[in-house]
């Protein structure tokens, strides 16, 4: 694995560094306070090609590697995780996986509106009733009309009658297009779920904001109550029964994405350590000369080290065409826990002024503490790796 950044790759992080320090860094507390970014950062964030990283220029993508996708995300994840969370979702869960099992007309109806930020999507798996045990889920998608054609074996025509609910649905409100996991069959578990594009204005599909929440507070987050939801035939994505896989496969990706945006934590919280310890006197000179306060420093920067090395080598590894599933759960374990002591230490070294929002790092550990509950929480990566380590699987 290279470690030394491309010319391009150092440029494209660059371009992502000075973004956030215009566009997102001056309006962090005010967006935190008001529970919403301003909408028109994903335009923003479209024009610069940052929802396009990775999916191939034909789609209004522009091109790059993963690693590029990280340093963006990591830059992103510094100045504000909730806008780093609505790349990761949009581009990350939903346009890369259109990208890789969509049909030529879904690609084309979809990519070019997400990758300039003209359109947003939204990843619809978890249910009220199904987190962890994703496989379960409830939401139910009955054909009306329609056959399968003799030559092809494939359905076609008709539509589907979708009824169901979601629950913290990551861009819920703002979406245009809900990347939808709902069953078509009664076959228990996962085997019966399938993936749809719907179109987020589709009649009897409601959205509601879940508000209140600990961090990420910027971000559209959303309960999805489908009734009657009729969508044709040409929205299934992939193969029915097929929409499990899918959606696995979409979160180990995303899973990367989680890390690099938790990297850009624990290296918030690291920039934001060394310059108060550096103008905060205590006992007649600075903190910094104070082995305790170094300690909680040398903490941080081992934390952000490890965590961003683990993520770069899922990004190589996906680049070199490998398997990567583990490793990125393994970075993402990692990567979030990391997160969370990093922006807990700052926090510490802060003092009393770490607790109040005119400060950044409170805000840091608010917003860290999520990144191990979702895209299935410590527990579960720790079972994924297990599983791959032993062969049997604990769920
Ligand atoms: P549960 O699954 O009920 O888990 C509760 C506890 O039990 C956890 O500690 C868990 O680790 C533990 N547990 C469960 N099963 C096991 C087991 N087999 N062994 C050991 N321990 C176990 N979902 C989406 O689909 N799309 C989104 O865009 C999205 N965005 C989100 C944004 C936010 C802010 C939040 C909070 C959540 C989001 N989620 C989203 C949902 C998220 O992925 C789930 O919350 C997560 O998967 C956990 O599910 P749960 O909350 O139902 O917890």
């Amino acid at each position: 694995m290279n470690l030394e950044l491309s010319e391009e790759q150092d440029a494209v992080r660059q371009l992502a560094e000075d973004f956030v320090a215009r566009e997102i860094t001056p309006h962090v507390v005010e967006w935190d306070r008001a529970e919403s970014v301003d909408k028109s950062i994903v335009k923003k964030l479209g024009a610069l090609g940052f929802l396009g990283l990775t999916i191939p220029e034909e789609y209004g993508g522009s091109g790059g590697d993963h690693l590029a996708y990280c340093l963006v995300t990591e830059e992103l994840g510094r100045g504000d995780s909730s806008v780093r969370g609505i790349v990761s979702v949009s581009l990350g869960l939903v346009a890369k996986t259109i990208a890789s099992w969509g049909s030529e007309e879904q690609k084309r109806q979809w990519l070019p509106d997400l990758t300039a930020g003209e359109a947003v999507g939204c990843f619809g798996l978890t249910e009220p009733g199904t987190g962890s045990d994703a496989g379960n889920l409830t939401t139910r998608a009955v054909r009306d009309g329609g056959g399968t054609s003799r030559s092809s074996g494939a359905e076609s025509g008709g539509d589907y009658v979708i009824n169901g609910s979601k629950m913290f649905i990551t861009n819920g409100t703002w979406a245009d297009v809900v990347l939808l996991f709902a069953r078509t069959n009664d076959t228990p578990g996962h085997r019966g779920v399938s993936a749809f594009l719907v179109p987020a204005d589709a009649p009897g599909l409601t959205r509601r904001t879940v508000h209140g929440k600990l961090g990420l507070r910027g971000q559209a987050t959303a309960e999805l109550v489908l009734e009657d939801v009729r969508v044709p035939a040409s929205t299934l994505m992939g193969p029915e029964g097929k929409g499990f896989s899918i959606a696995m496969s979409a979160l180990a990706k995303g899973r990367m994405s989680v890390a690099a945006g938790c990297v850009g934590i624990a290296q918030a919280a690291l920039d934001a350590a060394v310059r108060y310890a550096g103008e905060r006197e205590q006992f007649g000179k600075s903190i910094a000369g104070y082995q305790l306060v170094q300690e909680l420093i040398s903490d941080i920067s081992v934390d952000v080290d490890a965590a961003r090395m683990l993520t770069w080598r899922v990004a190589d590894l996906i680049d070199r065409g490998q398997d990567f599933a583990t490793a990125a759960s393994t970075a993402k374990l990692f990567a979030s826990e990391a997160a969370v002591r990093a922006a807990n230490n700052a926090l510490q070294v802060f003092g009393g002024y770490g607790y109040i929002d005119e400060y950044p790092v409170g805000k840091l550990v608010r917003d860290a503490r999520v990144m191990t509950l979702y895209e299935g929480t410590s527990q579960i990566q720790k079972l994924i790796i297990g599983r791959a380590l032993t062969g049997v699987s604990a769920f």
